[in-house]
Order: structure tokens, then sequence, then C-alpha cells
């Protein structure tokens, strides 16, 4: 059904995805939890979310004892630190390159809609070589909610022109099955990221592919 060439753009999740995942979720999400606790968000509201889960709660938190404004304050350093400690371990998955390469070869629109934050993300995709293969980056920085929200996807449709039934999604994790559902668009998960094959039997993708070099046999290019 995607090969018919219905498909305009893809759409790529960064970690874990086109990179190794190498975030350091648990010590992270410990940290970040601590964080939220300080600025008087109840930690059971948080006990069970994921990093990026609680951003998206604390902002949607009625009466929330930090604005917006407060949260990016308190909050953003940690985020970008444990970003560009992942940085520093980042490794191109198999296939990365070229299919990137000939997505934009065979005049397909591609972005990357990540949680990563800008500096980060802007540091890794230059250093690994695969920045002039993008027409759109989208970064934490460049979205009010992270990814399970459909929120940056939506915004990269948008900025593309480009409708839902027209865009696919490449991610390796439940966060992302969940945000290419809320914004209507149809996903792969690429095998050995994130979440286990296991993990997303609950909600399972579009497309589970074994590697990134199955995505142009998948849309026909
Ligand atoms: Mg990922």
């Amino acid at each position: 059904m995607m090969a018919d060439g219905s498909v305009r753009a893809v759409l790529f999740d960064m970690e874990g995805t086109l990179v190794s995942f190498e975030w350091r979720l648990e010590e992270g999400e410990a940290e970040l939890r601590r964080g939220y606790e300080a600025l008087a968000f109840s930690p059971e509201t948080f006990a069970t979310e994921s990093y990026s889960g609680m951003w998206n709660l604390a902002l949607r938190t009625p009466d929330a004892p930090a604005d917006e404004a407060a949260l990016h304050l308190a909050l953003d350093p940690v985020y970008d630190r444990y970003d560009l400690d992942a940085l520093s371990r980042w490794q191109l998955r198999d296939g990365a390159s070229e299919t990137l390469e000939a997505l934009g070869r065979a005049g397909l629109h591609v972005g990357l809609v990540s949680n990563i934050g800008r500096r980060a993300l802007s540091a890794g995709i230059e250093d690994l070589g695969i920045r002039p293969w993008f027409d759109l980056v989208l970064s934490r920085d460049d979205v009010r909610f992270m990814k399970p929200d459909g929120d940056g996807l939506r915004r990269a449709l948008d900025i593309l022109e480009v409708e839902p039934a027209e865009a696919l999604f490449v991610g390796d994790s439940r966060t992302d099955v969940a945000a290419a559902r809320d914004a209507g668009v149809a996903v792969a998960i690429i095998a050995g990221g994130e979440s286990t094959r296991e993990a997303l039997a609950a909600a399972p993708p579009d497309h589970y592919l074994a590697s990134l070099s199955e995505i142009t046999g998948l849309l026909g290019v």
C-alpha cells in the first residue's frame, strides 16, 4: 500500500532509529522526577511517566505549580545534559546515510522529529554527516509537547505542506507509535532500538522492519 507513490514525506526519529540508543534513561528519568518534585509537582503523579511524559503532563496540569517558562528554566539544563552525554556515544545505525540519501534522491521530503534538544541534535547530525539529507529538523526546543504527543509531527507536516496520509514516520519506540497515531501518520518501527517487539505488542506499528535499509523497498523507491 505504501509502494504506490502516495508517500511524499518520510519523517524520522533520531535516537535509537538513525543512531544507537545511548540516553541514560533510568538515571535521567530519576533526576527529572526529582526536578519536577522540586517544582512542587506531586512525585506520585510522575511515578510512571517517561522523561517526555513528565514534561507533557506538567504542561497539562491544571493550576500547575510552575508555568512553562519556569519549567524550561529548571529542566532544560537536565534534558540537555543527558542529550549531550548520549551525543558523545552516538553511532549511525546500519543503512542510515544510504537510506536518507536514497529517499532524498527519489524526491521525497525527509524530516527529523526528535525529543532531543536542538544543541545535541544539531551537533549530532553535523558530526555524523547526515545534515545534508534533511529538508526539516525539529528538536524538542521547536515544539511545545514532546512525543508521544503528535505536536512535532503535525508541525512538520504543516511546514512541508504534506497531508498525514502522505507521510511515513520511522521510529524505534512505543513513544513513536503513539505520536504517529496522534498525528494520523503511518508508522514503521526499526528493530534494535529502544522498544522490543514484545513492548510494542499492545500498540503495534503499521510496519516492523529489521533495518533502515528496508524503507526504500517498503516505499518502492
Ligand atoms: Mg527513539
